[in-house]
């Protein structure tokens, strides 16, 4: 049998898009009713870390991660531009050539003071160091074990590496624990768990998942994406707030959130750490970042180190947010405020991208967010709150939540 083409034949065209048809479909069936696209929205001009101009209307910031409102602090920009001045606009090349200046020095030795930690890795973002670490570390023969709401960056690290990969029920210890039973003896074990969960805005146990973890001699990686700068004494994350920093082996996070900038990070305690930079390939096989992105970032985090007063401000919006909500009647997605994540459960797609265009119309701009990025096929109206937001502007949302969802029809 021959399975090459004669001269005059030519083979069936088969369109690699059409995997995409049930999604285009669903688009068009959503847009088809004259509804804005959530997911197309620009911002004009951004005025402050609270408010942004969109469709040509000041439009106060309920969906960024700016948690820490440090994008438009004075200092930050001052370094940034500085940095502009003396460096240049870019490296144009990899950490490990040409492409590691004072500043990327400058940003590493931020981090390991902001954590107290030993070492200190930055990326291009925190996808890449999720990517890279995880990859990296857990190799063949080896197992991670992780939470099943895990961020995708966190489960295309998994997907990079060759580690048998066994996720257990979200924040679930018990769970996790049967599954770390049952990994053969000798086998090498990561556990990967989030301090804040993005979606729910849910915290983990981290430091009883952690003694677990500790027990079947597992290391443990915990992503503190969404907590850093914010959550414990010192903004180190969940894991500093649980008093269990010093039993994490490494910390991913990023400066896309409270640091308000873009890089990912890893820190370490691990004697053997640094040479990860010779061998992690989304850290060797890329440019670093600009001069300026690390002068800003290297700013924010010292400035982050003694923002107490804001992240008590933080708090006190992120209370008052959540109890507004769910006195107006809204479903929660966490029963207590855990995070400066506010999820507002939605019935179904169509009433969540309705409200959302209400909450626009009312000059209030939160992030739909829909499966698969949701867990349990969950549309929700995200709320991040940001320390620069006022008490007044935090009323002001309640108002405008109560207004959008009597006329969308999902409060009585
Ligand atoms: N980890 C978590 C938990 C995240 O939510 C995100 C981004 N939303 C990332 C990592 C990736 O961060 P970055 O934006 O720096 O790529």
């Amino acid at each position: 049998m021959t399975d090459m083409l004669s001269e005059n034949e030519t083979a069936a065209h088969v369109d690699l898009f059409s995997k995409f048809d049930p999604l285009i479909e669903m688009r068009r069936n959503l847009l088809s009713t004259g509804q804005e696209d959530p997911f197309g929205l620009v911002m004009e001009r951004v005025v402050s870390p609270t408010v942004a101009v969109c469709n040509g209307r000041e439009t106060i910031l309920l969906g960024t991660y700016n948690y820490m409102g440090m994008t438009f602090d004075p200092d930050v920009i001052a370094a940034g531009k500085q940095a502009l001045d003396d460096f240049g606009s870019g490296t144009t090349g990899s950490r490990v050539l040409n492409g590691t200046y004072a500043g990327h020095k400058a940003v590493e030795q931020a981090l390991c003071d902001f954590y107290g930690m030993d070492h200190a890795m930055v990326f291009s973002t925190g996808y890449q160091a999720n990517l890279g670490i995880i990859s990296t570390i857990a190799g063949k023969g080896d197992y991670i074990v992780l939470d099943i709401d895990s961020h995708a960056s966190i489960w295309d690290g998994c997907k990079m590496g060759d580690a048998e990969v066994v996720p257990f029920k979200h924040n679930d210890i018990e769970a996790m624990e049967k599954r770390l039973r049952r990994i053969p003896e000798g086998a090498g074990k990561l556990v990967i768990l989030e301090g804040v969960y993005s979606m729910l805005g849910d915290i983990a146990p981290l430091k009883e998942m952690i003694a677990v973890a500790k027990k079947y001699g597992a290391m443990v990686l915990v992503d503190e994406a969404h907590s850093m700068g914010f959550i414990g004494p010192n903004g180190r994350g969940v894991a500093e707030d649980q008093d269990c920093l010093d039993d994490v082996d490494f910390v991913i996070g990023t400066f896309s959130k409270s640091v308000g900038t873009v890089g990912g990070f890893c820190v370490s305690n691990h004697p053997k750490f640094e040479i990860m930079r010779l061998v992690c390939r989304p850290y060797v096989f890329t440019a670093s970042l600009p001069p300026s992105v690390v002068a800003t970032a290297t700013t924010s985090i010292r400035k982050l180190m003694h923002a107490g007063d804001k992240r008590a401000h933080l708090w006190e919006n992120s209370k008052t947010l959540h109890k507004g909500l769910k006195d107006a009647g809204f479903q929660i997605g966490t029963d207590e405020p855990q995070s400066a994540i506010i999820a507002v459960i939605m019935p179904d797609l169509e009433k969540g991208a309705a409200m959302w265009e209400a909450l626009l119309h009312e000059g209030l701009y939160v992030n739909l967010a829909r499966p698969p990025a949701t867990p349990a096929n969950m549309t929700l109206l995200r709320c991040s709150l940001c320390a620069e937001h006022s008490a007044e502007q935090v009323q002001q949302i309640i108002g405008m939540f109560t207004r959008a969802g009597k006329a969308v029809g999902i409060l009585g």
